[in-house]
């Protein structure tokens, strides 16, 4: 893949693509494209399911109650917001918080996709169960198999795979909290591994291991508008940074 430099510029262009997305309904009903933020060159990712109302209304992932129990899970291992980086299967709320329908699932993964592709996380936590089948593609639930480890081939990189207890469901379940925090605890030392082995680029094929029956991510196409940097993705990716700066992404 290209340099850090050249694939922070791509999921800008993946962003200004996902801000105009119509390929479901709930283009209608949303009011930001919540693409995701953080650190576009991270060793950690985060995937969610769905913007909430509060996400919906500011354009980031999880600033709610469960985006605050993220962050102090994410202080006890001695990381914060800045080091990793923020995504959903889904960039858009769905109405009164409903759970993802298959359909918008599959038209909205091609983004996940991308952003897993030109961030290159070497370790990718999913959390709860929307997340956890989209990735792993199979439908063995949250309960069973969360805080289990494996290494799993996403698109032409191979990433641990880490399925997490959603935090919402922590929030009022101490025993889920428990378990949560337990898993979090084991992020360090998985880190630690480093990267998988990756599998040959020639044998691997864009999306193969995706979900069954859904169509592939397309490629992000190599060029970058050239008017489209400065301050493009600010306010969903981050804080802007002053005009002028190489940091316009808050991509720390
Ligand atoms: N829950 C999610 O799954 N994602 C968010 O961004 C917020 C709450």
């Amino acid at each position: 893949m290209s340099s850090a430099t050249e694939r922070r510029e791509l999921l800008k262009a993946v962003y200004t693509e996902a801000r105009g997305c119509i390929a479901c309904q709930l283009s209608e009903t949303r009011t930001n494209v919540v693409f995701g933020s953080g650190n576009a060159d991270a060793e950690l990712m985060f995937v969610g399911e769905a913007p909430g109302a509060n996400e919906d209304l500011q354009g980031l992932p999880f600033v709610g109650q469960a985006g605050k129990l993220l962050e102090k899970l994410l202080g006890e291992i001695g990381m914060e917001r800045g080091d990793v980086f923020i995504a959903n299967t889904l960039k858009c709320r769905p109405p009164d918080n409903r759970n993802p329908y298959p359909h918008e699932l599959e038209s909205c993964q091609h983004y996940l996709f991308s952003q897993l592709e030109l961030i290159e996380p070497t370790m990718v936590c999913t959390l709860g169960n929307f997340a956890t089948k989209l990735l792993r593609g199979d439908p063995a639930g949250i309960s069973k198999i969360h805080g289990q480890e494996e290494v799993r081939t996403i698109g032409p990189r191979a990433v641990c795979l880490y399925p997490l207890y959603h935090p919402a469901a922590a929030l009022y379940t101490p025993s889920t909290l428990e378990m949560l925090r337990a898993d979090f605890l084991r992020i360090p030392e998985l880190l630690k591994l480093g990267p998988p082995p990756q599998p040959d680029p020639l044998a691997n094929t864009r999306g193969e291991l995706f979900v069954p029956g859904t169509k592939n991510s397309p490629r992000v196409e190599p060029d970058v508008p050239a008017q489209s940097a400065p301050g493009a993705a600010a306010d969903v990716l981050g804080e802007p940074a002053p005009a002028g700066s190489d940091q316009q992404l808050w991509l720390f």
